[in-house]
């Protein structure tokens, strides 16, 4: 199943758990999100903003060193060569567009590291929409670079001062101005989380990455299907992209791949399908990491796109069902496959992106494997990080 029920159920996983308050916003999203993606207008201007302005489709590089050294074929999906630097702008774009054919006035989007609120800040410019994101306080002090990129794109920063001043934090906040400017404000909201529909709006934003993957692995290597396709699990929406046409392909191992930050066991990590346990976060009922009577516990990942408690349902939903395979690579396992790309190829990942790569590491490779990695964004971001961490 790569698409939920009607109401947003993945087998036990998803729904929409939301005050009441913010049922008339939410019940007019899930009433016009499917309608509005086949609109002929909508796909028109999205597949051209696509192609013209993020400059789809991405290349699928076969990576002929890196292939070498891991003996296998190893083939990167360039998710990082997108304007912005990763995948997260194909959700922004789809998501500012569709608040455009709701009529809707006003952009709303929470943000971690920034990341989610660039591209949301760059689709609002693009598409002449007001827009406020809210971030932590202790992420907007973290994160200056972003929050004065956000500015400069004319975007609104309201820290959040609530809680721990972080991600879920700003999700909060998010959601409380949403309630009270329900008539003319949309929430654009960052991965493959939240209520339903935001899982499967996110989805169907992203399932381009395998669509395009899919066609692009059959011309090059003149095979079907690759053997393995990977991609490293924040909330889950680079990796619902990267999955999406592959999920009924049963010869295809899917492989998502968690935080594991100082290590599984350490109590500072992220990774949430191996450690969590079923809950509610931001409105839908997936695996979330936390405490024996139901506290969030607080991630750690080096990589602040994959520092998040929860995951998307569906990822949740095919790794119960063992249809997905779940692995974790620490912080310094991702720096060092980061390092090794940038060496043997040229190519600077992100650091999220680099904990796919550090799984190729874990996997009994053979000669005649063929594997996508979803090589999700560029590591400029973190260049602070890998100069810090840089010897010799
Ligand atoms: C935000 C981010 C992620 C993690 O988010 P998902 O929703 O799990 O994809 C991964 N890679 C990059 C480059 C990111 O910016």
């Amino acid at each position: 199943m790569k698409n939920p029920d009607e109401l947003g159920y993945y087998g036990e996983f998803g729904g929409a758990f939301i005050p009441e308050m913010l049922y008339p916003n939410i019940q007019e999203l899930q009433r016009n999100y499917q309608s509005i993606l086949a609109d002929e207008k909508f796909v028109c201007q999205y597949e051209d903003l696509l192609r013209n302005y993020v400059g789809r489709p991405s290349p699928l590089y076969f990576a002929q060193n890196l292939s070498e050294k891991k003996g296998a074929k190893i083939y990167l999906k360039r998710e990082d060569l997108n304007h912005t630097g990763a995948h997260k702008i194909n959700n922004a774009i789809g998501q500012v567009l569709m608040a455009k054919h709701l009529g809707k006035t006003r952009i709303i989007a929470e943000t971690g590291a920034g990341q989610h609120g660039v591209a949301t800040a760059t689709a609002c410019a693009l598409l002449q929409l007001p827009c406020t994101v809210y971030m932590g306080e202790v992420d907007i002090e973290r994160q200056n670079p972003n929050v004065q990129r956000m500015k400069m794109l004319g975007a609104t920063v309201r820290p959040a001062q609530s809680g721990s001043k972080t991600l879920k934090d700003a999700v909060n906040e998010a959601l409380q101005d949403w309630v009270q400017n329900a008539e003319d404000t949309f929430y654009v909201l960052g991965s493959a989380v939240g209520p339903h529909p935001y899982p499967d709006l996110v989805t169907r934003l992203q399932q381009i990455i395998s669509k395009e993957a899919k066609n692009q692995y059959r011309s090059i290597s003149g095979r079907d299907l690759p053997t393995h396709v990977i991609a490293c699990l924040g909330g889950g929406s680079n990796a619902a992209g990267m999955f999406y046409h592959f999920i009924d392909e049963k010869s295809v191992e899917l492989i998502g791949v968690e935080a594991a930050g100082l290590g599984i066991n350490s109590g500072k990590s992220a990774a949430t399908i191996q450690l969590g346990k079923i809950g509610v976060l931001h409105g839908s009922k997936s695996l979330l990491i936390q405490t024996e009577d139901g506290q969030v516990i607080e991630p750690h990942s080096i990589s602040a796109g994959l520092d998040y408690p929860g995951i998307g349902p569906l990822h949740s939903y095919l790794a119960t069902k063992g249809r997905l395979k779940v692995l974790g690579c620490t912080d310094d396992e991702a720096l060092a496959a980061a390092y090794e790309l940038t060496k043997v190829e040229g190519i600077l990942p992100a650091l999220e992106s680099a904990h796919a790569l550090a799984a190729l590491n874990q996997l009994a490779l053979k000669k005649e494997d063929e594997i996508i990695v979803c090589l999700s964004g560029r590591g400029d971001k973190d260049l602070a990080t890998y100069i810090k961490n840089f010897e010799k």
